[in-house]
């Protein structure tokens, strides 16, 4: 399979009282064509920073190196017009809250239109009737009516299914959705999942699906990487992930999801927190909060190390491999 985005040895500084601080080190994953990766990890890790750090949307002073390779081009080397032309057109984005990115004072329709007519050279009418299409696409009632209506006039989930019109009307290669159902109750956060991996699968889009729940990427993901305080700590098909977690990071993840059947477990969230930028431990980024660790960890960082095909943890346990 080949693969859309490639992103190598990530590094992402941010400057902080003319001091850089490394808030993403390392950081390698791909997504393959028509695959779904999760990006997971507890708010801070830097799941989001990367995802900005695709699109471009990371401005100076803050420092962005490695190589993100989309199809075969490194965007970190473009030129910001042509960055322009891969942004909405190539690669699609959502974010948690639509009510951010959507503009309040224009109508939904021309929101939808001003994508088409710059990335599709569609005419204002034709922009418009197409908009119509969209919003029937991504299940929104009375099409015709809401072209004309303005974001605060619709619901929450509304809005994220008008986002998703917008990301989807260029017909992305890649879709990277940022906490796309945080902000929405259970049953919409459904619908609106379910509805991303049809219109993804129709398609053929790939996504990247930046989350702290995994519960979603158990629903929606094919592959998911872990990122904890800036690194990558496990990655790995996610049925892999679910049923055999290696770094104990990720185990105290999946112990603090609630149990669905049975008897209530009572929730275990993993003590202490995540490490501050201007303070992170020298080895093992998650050392301060693991019940395993030893000397070296605290002194050495641990590489990614193979479990099996496909399945890698950056931990001292799993050295040496299967
Ligand atoms: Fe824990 Fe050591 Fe593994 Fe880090 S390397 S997760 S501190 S056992
Ligand atoms: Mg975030």
């Amino acid at each position: 399979m080949s693969n859309v985005l490639e992103v190598k040895d990530l590094q992402i500084q941010f400057q902080i009282d003319e001091k850089y601080y490394k808030a993403v080190q390392g950081v390698n994953f791909h997504i393959g064509a028509g695959e779904t990766l999760g990006l997971v990890g507890e708010s801070g890790c830097g799941k989001s920073v990367t995802s900005m750090s695709i699109m471009r949307l990371l401005k100076d002073p803050t420092k962005v190196t490695g190589e993100i390779v989309y199809n075969d081009r490194d965007l970190l080397k473009l030129t910001e017009p042509q960055m322009r032309r891969v942004r909405g057109n190539e690669i699609g984005m959502i974010f948690q809250e639509p009510m951010t990115s959507l503009n309040p004072v224009h109508k939904i329709g021309r929101q939808i239109g001003e994508t088409l007519i710059l990335h599709r050279g569609m005419t204002p009418r034709q922009a418009q009737r197409e908009a119509i299409e969209m919003l029937k696409k991504v299940g929104i009632p009375r099409p015709e009516q809401i072209v004309d209506e303005y974001p605060h006039q619709l619901s929450g989930g509304m809005r994220q299914r008008v986002m998703i019109a917008i990301a989807m009307a260029c017909n992305p290669t890649l879709l990277i959705a940022d906490e796309p159902t945080t902000a929405l109750d259970v049953t919409i956060q459904a619908q609106i999942l379910e509805l991303m991996k049809k219109l993804a699968k129709e398609n053929g889009t790939s996504i990247l699906l930046i989350t702290h729940d995994l519960g979603v990427v158990a629903e929606m993901c094919d592959r998911v990487a872990v990122m904890y305080a800036g690194r990558v700590v496990e990655e790995g098909p996610v049925r892999k992930i679910f049923h055999n977690p290696q770094h104990p990071y990720t185990r105290g993840l999946l112990n603090s999801i609630p149990k669905m059947t049975g008897e209530r477990k009572r929730l275990e969230p993993i003590e202490g927190n995540v490490p501050s930028l201007r303070n992170m431990p020298e080895g093992c980024r998650f050392a301060p909060r693991c019940p395993f660790a030893m000397d070296k960890c605290v002194t050495h960082n641990p590489d990614l190390f193979e479990v099996e095909d496909g399945h890698r943890s950056r931990c001292f346990l799993q050295e040496g491999g299967r």
